[in-house]
């Protein structure tokens, strides 16, 4: 069957040690690489609206797959047309399959299976009842994807098992198997589907590699996504973003398995700065995380300066993880701004660590929303100084230019 014309593409601009910049082609605008994602589980940024999104200088947004299935529910947001004039954002939107919402979220079902069980995992998907009132569902990667055609986003996840770093190997096989097998059955049906979403925007399918903590297992799961023609390959399982140091490690193991021309998505990934610094000098392009959101209602502001330490870029602040706890009673009389140096609405237009601390303790609605963007603006000046770093000493450049110089 012939692909029909691909309006979705990663264009390489840049390559700086493992880290790269790039841009990617959407059906609703480009995405500069690397990019920090903002989360809208239920479709909306929790405390922010469309205006502060564009304000801050997101590029895409997230939305859960789960979530919305749920509440609103797909038919609602077929009425509506398609989740960008749902929810009034007419930029690049990525939502996840519902797997990993299956699995955390779901509760009990009857039979148990492993840590997770509130699900009953078959062969053909997974049982679940819904978080909120305990109906139950089916999700097949076939259901995953056609769900997601009904959202309508730009990028779209195949349905994958979240395995639990706990597994033994043979259950991390098992689950790695039904995850391949699922990937294969997603990219089928998206295949039958012309690609297309219900609204005939091209809709790009990013496969995901598990294998949790298994050398042998991860680089099987590379290799098998990395064969099949998907848009994009992202890197899932408990481990990335929580932990970082094995989410390093992980990523050498695999590196030279991944394709160079499609986005790296590390799943979840974004709850400090430095960890978006060093998952993109580990090769990944594309982050998302709840962290800087859900840190910031919980009174955690992020401080410190994106400075280069031995040459590596670096988040250097004198807090640990490069946050101040704004509840604290020693900001009450601090009347100077959340973090000196940062572009951030909040910042720039002069509100003070007392008064946001004020905010916080009389848990005033408006701090939300502050802190908020202060949070998620740290993370897109982030990824928008790496971009810079990188394409300020571009090694593709210099390997062409050395050779025109022969
Ligand atoms: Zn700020």
């Amino acid at each position: 069957m012939q692909s029909p014309q691909r309006p979705f593409s990663f264009e390489l601009i840049a390559k700086r040690g493992h880290a790269r910049a790039g841009v990617i082609h959407t059906p609703h605008g480009p995405v500069r690489t690397p990019i920090f994602m903002p989360v809208g589980t239920l479709g909306s940024v929790k405390s922010l609206d469309m205006a502060d999104l564009h304000e801050l200088q997101a590029e895409i947004i997230l939305a859960n797959t789960y979530h919305l299935f749920l509440r609103p529910g797909t038919d609602l947001i077929e009425q509506a047309g398609g989740i960008h004039k749902y929810i009034n954002w007419q930029q690049p939107i990525l939502t996840d399959s519902g797997g990993f919402q299956v699995f955390s979220l779901g509760v009990q079902s009857g039979q148990k299976s492993g840590k997770y069980n509130h699900v009953r995992i078959g062969a053909d998907g997974v049982s679940f009842r819904a978080h909120h009132n305990g109906s139950s569902y089916f999700f097949s990667p076939e259901r995953a994807i056609e769900i997601q055609r009904a959202i309508g986003a730009d990028i779209i996840m195949t349905f994958d098992e979240a395995m639990s770093d706990d597994y033994s190997k043979e259950q991390a096989t098992q689950s790695v198997g039904r995850t391949h097998q699922w990937a294969k059955q997603c990219f089928s049906y998206w295949q039958s589907q012309n690609r297309l979403s219900k609204y005939g925007d091209y809709q790009a399918l990013f496969g995901i590699i598990q294998g949790g903590l298994f050398p042998d297992l991860r680089k099987k799961s590379a290799s098998y996504i990395s064969s099949l023609d998907f848009d994009g390959i992202a890197i899932g399982g408990e481990t990335v973003g929580y932990n970082m140091a094995a989410t390093q490690e992980l990523m050498d193991w695999i590196r030279s398995l991944l394709p160079d021309h499609k986005p790296i998505y590390t799943m979840g990934l974004g709850r400090d700065p430095q960890d978006v610094i060093d998952a993109t000098l580990a090769g990944a392009d594309m982050f998302d995380c709840v962290g800087p959101t859900r840190l910031a209602r919980n009174g955690s502001v992020y401080e410190g300066q994106f400075r280069m330490v031995d040459g590596q870029p670096a988040f250097v602040s004198s807090h640990k993880h490069g946050r101040i706890n704004i509840g604290n009673q020693k900001y009450a009389h601090d009347f100077s701004v959340l973090n000196p140096g940062c572009d951030c609405y909040t910042c720039q237009s002069g509100y003070t660590r007392a008064y946001l601390h004020h905010l916080y303790c009389t848990r005033e609605l408006s701090y939300y929303r502050l802190a908020s963007i202060h949070n998620l603006r740290t993370m897109l000046r982030i990824t928008d100084k790496l971009r810079k770093w990188i394409t300020a000493h571009d090694e593709t450049k210099q390997k062409t230019s050395a050779k025109t110089k022969k």
